[in-house]
């Protein structure tokens, strides 16, 4: 619609929009010459008026169970991170929506340097385009807006990227496979449910109370836990739109007995599914993953209160896959050599 707007100010056929689109996002071409359905007049316009922005590739990952780790370099020289996790079939894309992130989240390296700003729409989508040529012949099958930053905290630009990957002028990906992961900002929450935009939702929980979850994540004081949950229960009205849990489980913290009993009464009262994650080590937290032992107890509780959950290993913990953690240790590698 922006672009159908821009063309029709300047003169220009609007219809070309979906032309334009199409050469870029189905057909590949970064190059407004090739596109032969369109006139030249107006070909030369989009070239003197657009360009293709490019991520520059600085590292690139590859971890021992297949999960890959890409670093990206911005135009500004900031650097973002996006993974791709295969599993079976699938291979689910995680992108970043911020260079930084402004909510400090105590186990998590995403805050740790701060927040710098907010990813352009085109930095978004170009995390999806290069991904899928770097990790080609395989195809991202699913996406989750879970790397760094709070994709509710760029909400426009967020919006805006998911509407140019679902939208059968542009790359089409199903709504249905498309996922954002928040902190918990309520407003947000209620501004994506009256876009009635259909993707799902999850919620990073990692405990179920809340003074609890203040401690650990700041956001809670401004969004108490009880607000969050009810606006996700209106997001999901009765399983439309289903939401997640996410419960990272983190040694002297969250691992206990009380907990496990917390976040099951939790669980059962909302329409969810519930993932519970081993918390990804790094040197500059003192946080650690619970033992077996501990591990086995709460999953055993959960069960005996009949919640459904799945448990899932950290996933590329070799290639610091976790939020911000492969920035964070080239970061360090970086002020060494300058040092
Ligand atoms: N801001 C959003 C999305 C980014 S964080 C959110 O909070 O959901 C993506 C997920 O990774 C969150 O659930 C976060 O809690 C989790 N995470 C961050 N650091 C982690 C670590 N070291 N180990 C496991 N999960 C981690």
């Amino acid at each position: 619609k922006e672009l159908e707007k821009f063309l029709s100010e300047k003169r220009y056929p609007f219809f070309s929009s979906k032309q334009i689109f199409k050469w870029i996002y189905q057909k590949r071409k970064e190059d407004f010459s090739k596109m032969s359905d369109i006139s030249k007049p107006m070909r030369a316009f989009l070239a003197d008026n657009f360009y293709f922005s490019k991520l520059k590739l600085l590292e690139e990952l590859t971890s021992c169970d297949g999960t890959k780790k890409f670093l990206f370099v911005l135009e500004d020289s900031s650097s973002i991170e996006t993974v791709v996790i295969p599993e079976g079939q699938r291979n689910t894309l995680c992108v970043s929506t911020q260079v930084g992130c402004k909510f400090s989240c105590g186990f998590c390296l995403s805050g740790r340097a701060g927040f710098k700003r907010n990813l352009k729409v085109s930095e978004i989508i170009n995390q999806y385009l290069e991904a899928e040529k770097l990790i080609s012949p395989r195809e991202i099958t699913n996406i989750v807006f879970m790397g760094i930053g709070e994709p509710l905290d760029n909400f426009d630009n967020v919006i805006k990227s998911i509407e140019v990957l679902t939208s059968s002028f542009g790359i089409h990906f199903v709504k249905r496979r498309v996922s954002i992961s928040t902190a918990g900002i309520t407003a947000k929450i209620k501004e994506l449910k009256s876009r009635n935009i259909g993707i799902k939702l999850s919620l990073s929980l990692h405990s179920a109370d809340s003074d609890k979850r203040s401690k650990m994540m700041p956001i809670n004081k401004k969004y108490p836990l009880a607000e969050v949950i009810e606006a996700l229960k209106e997001f999901s009205h009765k399983g439309k739109f289903p939401v997640t849990l996410e419960y990272v489980l983190i040694k002297d913290f969250n691992s206990q007995r009380e907990d496990a009993l917390k976040l099951a009464k939790l669980a059962k009262s909302i329409d969810c599914k519930l993932n519970i994650i081993l918390y990804n080590q790094s040197q500059y937290f003192s946080w650690e993953a619970p033992s077996s032992k501990e591990i086995d107890i709460f999953k055993k509780i959960l069960k005996a209160k009949n919640v459904l959950f799945t448990f899932r290993k950290a996933r590329g913990n070799d290639i610091l896959a976790a939020c911000g953690q492969l920035k964070s240790d080239f970061a360090v590698e970086e002020s060494r050599e300058n040092v």
